[in-house]
C-alpha cells in the first residue's frame, strides 16, 4: 500500500515506560492536543504499579529540583508524589580533612526548600500511573520493541511481547529506551562517551540523629559523597548515599560486610548524623557522560537517557530530561494547534533549539563538577575559589550554587501549562 495514504496506528509512540518515557505521556495528555499516543515498556507493570507506599532499603533516590517539582506540580501529580517526597531544607558542604563547610538554607532562598528526595520506588509507578490512566494514552506492557523503520510519512515498528502487536505505526517515534538498547545504533546514531573512571556506591543508610531535612555534600579524597535526607520517623533515620570511588575501591566497599562498609563510611563522612547503624542492599554503577549525537530525525527524537546520560553526583539527569520533556509537549501541542505533523523534521527542530542552550549548561555543570571535585588538589582550589568554605561571607557565590542545586539557574525551559491537570481528568 502507498504509505501517504495509510492511516497510521497512533500520532506518537513512545518506546520506554521509565520515568521519562511516563512523565512525556502524561505530559502530552495533559497538553489537551489530544495526540493518540501509545507507550510502550518491556517491563512487567506487576510490581512497579504500587498503590501503596513501603520505605525501602534497596533503592534508588531521585533529588528532584524546586523547578522541576513546580513542573509536576502543574500536572497535578505533586499532592500525590509530595506524601512520600522529603524536602532538602539546608544543603550542608564539607570537605574532609579541613573544619568549616557551608551551609545553604531555603529560606535564604526565600524557598520551603531546595529540592524534594523522592524514592524511585515511589517516583517511577506514580509517573507509569499517571500515564496509565492519562485519556489518549495507551500503554502496552510487558512488550519490546525489536525493530524501528522510519519512514516518510510514518514509523514502523516491530513487537514482541503476549498480546502485543507485531507491528505498529506512528507519525512520530521517541526513544526513551533508557539508551542500553541498541534501537538508536541500529539506525546508525552514535554515542560519544566519556568515562569517568569512577563508580558510584548507592544504598540507604540509617543513623541515630535525626536529619532534620538537611542533605550533605562533602569532599574526600577518594571522591565526593551525598547524603539526601529520606522519609523520617522515630523508628526509621534514613538517607540515601550516592558515593563516588574508584572502581576497585567501589566494588570492595559494595561486597564488603555491614559493620566494614559502615566504618568505612563513618570515617569518610564523619559524625554529624552520630553513629551510622545500618545500610541496605548496595548497588554499583560505573559512571560516564554519554550524549547521542543526534537527537532528532524525521519521525523521530530520541529522550531521557537515550539522549544524554549524566554522573547522578550533581543529581541533574532526571531534572534535565523532565524540562526536555515539558518542552516537547509545547512544540507539539503547538504544532497541533497549527494543523501541523508531529513527525516533521521542522516541528522537531524547533525541540531542539530551544532546548540546546539548558542541555548544554546543565550537562557541563555536572561534568565540570565531577572533574574538579575528582581531583584531590583542584577540588579544594575549587572550594575555596567558589568560597565553600566561607560560603556565609559570600552571598552572591551562595545564591548561585543554591539556584544550580534548586533548578532555577539559568534558562528554564519553555513551559506551557497543562490544559487539564492529570488528576481531574475521568478515568
Ligand atoms: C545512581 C543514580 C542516581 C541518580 N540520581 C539522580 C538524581 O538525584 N536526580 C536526577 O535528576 N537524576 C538522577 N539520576 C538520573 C536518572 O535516574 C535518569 O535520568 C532517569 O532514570 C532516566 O530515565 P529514562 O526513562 O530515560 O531511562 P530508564 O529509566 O532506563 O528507562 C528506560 C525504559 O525503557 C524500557 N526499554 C528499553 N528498551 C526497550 C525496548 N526495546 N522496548 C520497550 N521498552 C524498552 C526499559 O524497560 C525501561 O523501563 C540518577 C542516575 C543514577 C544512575
Amino acid at each position: 500500500m502507498n504509505e501517504s495514504l495509510a492511516l497510521p496506528d497512533y500520532d506518537i509512540a513512545i518506546v520506554g515506560g521509565g520515568m521519562v518515557g511516563s512523565v512525556l505521556a502524561g505530559l502530552l495528555s495533559a497538553s489537551g492536543a489530544g495526540w493518540r499516543t501509545v507507550l510502550i515498556d518491556a517491563r512487567s507493570p506487576d510490581g512497579l504499579v504500587s498503590d501503596h507506599y513501603e520505605p525501602h532499603y534497596d533503592n534508588r533516590s531521585t533529588a528532584i529540583s524546586a523547578g522541576s517539582a513546580d513542573i509536576l506540580q502543574r500536572l497535578g501529580l505533586w499532592s500525590r508524589l509530595k506524601a512520600h517526597a522529603t524536602a532538602i531544607t539546608e544543603v550542608h558542604v564539607s570537605d574532609q580533612g579541613h573544619l568549616g563547610g557551608a551551609l545553604i538554607d531555603a529560606r535564604e532562598q526565600a524557598r520551603d526548600a531546595l529540592g524534594y528526595v523522592l524514592e524511585n520506588a515511589w517516583l517511577a509507578p506514580t509517573l507509569r500511573a499517571a500515564a496509565d490512566g492519562a485519556p489518549e494514552v495507551r500503554v502496552l506492557a510487558p512488550a519490546q520493541v525489536t525493530g524501528l523503520l522510519p519512514g516518510r510519512h510514518l514509523s514502523t515498528l516491530t513487537l514482541k511481547g503476549e498480546g502485543a502487536p507485531g507491528t505498529l505505526t506512528a507519525r512520530l517515534v521517541v526513544l526513551a529506551d533508557g539508551g542500553a538498547s541498541d534501537l538508536h545504533r541500529r539506525l546508525g546514531i552514535e554515542q560519544v562517551r566519556r568515562d569517568y573512571q569512577q563508580h558510584a556506591v548507592i544504598a540507604n543508610v540509617s543513623f541515630e540523629r535525626p536529619h532534620r531535612g538537611r542533605a550533605y555534600e562533602r569532599f574526600t579524597p577518594r571522591g565526593p559523597l551525598a547524603l539526601l535526607p529520606l522519609d523520617e520517623s522515630p523508628q526509621a533515620r534514613r538517607a540515601a548515599l550516592v558515593w563516588t570511588l574508584p572502581p576497585g575501591e567501589a566494588e570492595a566497599l559494595r561486597r564488603a560486610p555491614e559493620p566494614e562498609f559502615l566504618d568505612a563510611l563513618q570515617r569518610a563522612f564523619g559524625w554529624r548524623l552520630g553513629r551510622l547503624t545500618r545500610v541496605g542492599e548496595r548497588q554499583s554503577w560505573p559512571l560516564a557522560l554519554v550524549q547521542a549525537q543526534e537527537q532528532v530525525r524525521s519521525r523521530l527524537v530520541l529522550l531521557g537517557n537515550s539522549a544524554h546520560y549524566l554522573h547522578p553526583v550533581a543529581g541533574q539527569g532526571f531534572n534535565l530530561s523532565l524540562r526536555d520533556a515539558a518542552a516537547l509537549a509545547a512544540v507539539l501541542r503547538r504544532a497541533r494547534l497549527e494543523g501541523g505533523d508531529p513527525g516533521a523534521l521542522p516541528v522537531l527542530n524547533r525541540y531542539v533549539a530551544q532546548r540546546a542552550q539548558d542541555q548544554r549548561l546543565t550537562i557541563q555543570l555536572s561534568d565540570k563538577l565531577v572533574r574538579v571535585f575528582s581531583n584531590r588538589r583542584l577540588g579544594l582550589m575549587a572550594l575555596r575559589h567558589l568560597g565553600f568554605v566561607g560560603l556565609d561571607f559570600l552571598p552572591g557565590v551562595k545564591d548561585w550554587f543554591a539556584a544550580q542545586t534548586m533548578g532555577t539557574a539559568g534558562p528554564r525551559a519553555p513551559w506551557e501549562p497543562p490544559v487539564q491537570r492529570l488528576s481531574e481528568m475521568g478515568p
